[in-house]
């Protein structure tokens, strides 16, 4: 596509965040170009694409995984704050009427389930205590949550280890195909008149009276009205071309995958502290993964490959024999307090972020866009997002 002269608002990242932000605006009658820069290690496509939105703000996904790797003894990772739970069950929600419309729009199956659930296997006793306390804790709101019998979990998943206590089982917690979402979400933008452009590097943004008025790619420059920074694990190199500073950090995700198996081999997706394991709809299981705080490389290691793949087997031992197809990493926009940054920028009046996603990206990227684009546009978004703010980082940098 050639670069247009001007957009209303130019969203810089097409990820599944920058591509759900486009999409909301575009289906709101904005003028948007997406651009991206086709980096390696974008987060989305390494994803798993788990829509764990109790599991994960739990602390029972990857959240369970990094506390582990850390051996922080004695302590047990906690959840996120409530708001960040109802944010995330809300996002999680729209995905079925989402799935339909992309269908319509596009012609693309994004995959989403809708009946499989999470299970969350507890091996020994603290981890039992723990779980009931996690449990007492979330109440009631957001669906029934059921601790599931050993006998329970052979009846419902023969293939689960028999050598465990117990298990939480989150219904709700389902999953997508997060390459194939992220594809429907930026070809329905263009449906709705976005421009979308690739291999467009920004690496310049021009300001005059506090308002950002042009942005430079690797394809060209472009005016704007506004400007989104949905660029992920790189949004804090984006908010300082704009001389603004918010700290995000890549967190290396390593994940494996398996020759394609018969699918409903697994019938509940799984979490256990050493890994996550989901068979996708063409029968390949994934596992993953690793939650590092790391460089911008996407390197994997021969040693997390293995504890991986040994965490599987011990929660599912026919993967045993299973072979091995793939393995890679990818970069996950982290922040400090595991909460994304959305909305406006203080320091400019049309400069908005929508990155920090973290490990619950996929799940979040309806609501987010939904909730960014009408910051952008000046409306009252549908979820408050003032907990969301960069500027609750402000003390980092004073
Ligand atoms: C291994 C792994 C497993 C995960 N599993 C899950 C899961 O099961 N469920 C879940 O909800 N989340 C999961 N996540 C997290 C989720 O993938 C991320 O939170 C989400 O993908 C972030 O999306 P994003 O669009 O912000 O970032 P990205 O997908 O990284 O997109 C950012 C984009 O910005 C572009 N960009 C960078 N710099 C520039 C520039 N200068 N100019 C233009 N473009 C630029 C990049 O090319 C990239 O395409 C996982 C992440 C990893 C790594």
């Amino acid at each position: 596509m050639v670069m247009r002269k001007f957009s209303d608002v130019v969203v810089i990242g097409g990820g599944v965040i920058g591509s759900s932000v486009a999409f909301s605006l575009a289906r709101r009658g904005a003028s948007v170009t997406l651009l991206d820069a086709s980096t390696p290690g974008r987060a989305t496509s390494a994803s798993a694409g788990g829509l764990w939105s109790l599991g994960e703000s739990l602390g029972l996904g990857c959240g369970v995984i990094l506390h582990t790797s850390q051996k922080d003894a004695g302590a047990e990772p906690t959840p996120l704050p409530l708001k960040f739970m109802d944010f995330l069950w809300e996002s999680n929600l729209l995905f079925p009427k989402l799935a339909t419309e992309l269908l319509t729009l596009c012609g693309i199956n994004i995959e989403a389930e809708s009946a499989t659930g999470l299970l969350y296997l507890i091996y020994d006793e603290s981890q039992e205590s723990h779980a009931s306390r996690i449990i007492a804790w979330a109440g009631s709101d957001h669906g029934a949550l059921e601790q599931w019998t050993p006998q329970r979990i052979r009846d419902e998943d023969p293939l689960i280890t028999h050598n465990l206590r117990n298990a939480i089982h989150f219904p709700g917690d389902n999953q997508v195909n997060p390459i194939l979402l992220n594809e429907a979400l930026k070809r329905g933008a263009c449906a709705k008149g976005a421009c979308f452009i690739a291999e467009a590097r920004v690496h310049a943004l021009r300001c005059n009276n506090r308002r950002i008025v042009e942005v430079y790619s690797d394809k060209g420059s472009i005016s704007c009205g506004a400007v989104v920074n949905a660029a992920g694990a790189w949004g804090a190199q984006i908010a300082k071309l704009a001389n603004i500073e918010i700290p995000i950090q890549p967190v290396r995700g390593q994940i494996i995958c398996t020759e394609p198996l018969h699918p409903g081999t697994l019938r509940s997706n799984l979490s256990t502290r050493d890994c996550y394991i989901l068979q996708k709809a063409h029968g390949e299981i994934i596992i993953g993964s690793t939650t590092e705080y790391s460089d911008f490389s996407t390197k994997v290691r021969y040693e997390d490959i293995c504890n991986l793949a040994a965490g599987a087997i011990r929660a599912v031992p026919a993967l045993r024999n299973v072979t091995l197809k793939r393995s890679w990493s990818g970069l996950r926009p982290g922040t400090p307090d595991e909460l994304p940054i959305l909305g406006p920028a203080e320091e400019l009046e049309n400069f908005f972020h929508a990155t920090g996603g973290f490990r619950t990206g996929i799940v979040a990227a309806p609501l987010t866009g939904e909730v960014v684009a009408a910051s952008v546009l000046g409306l009252k978004p549908k979820f408050p997002i003032e907990s969301f703010l960069a500027h609750r980082f402000q003390r980092i940098y004073d």
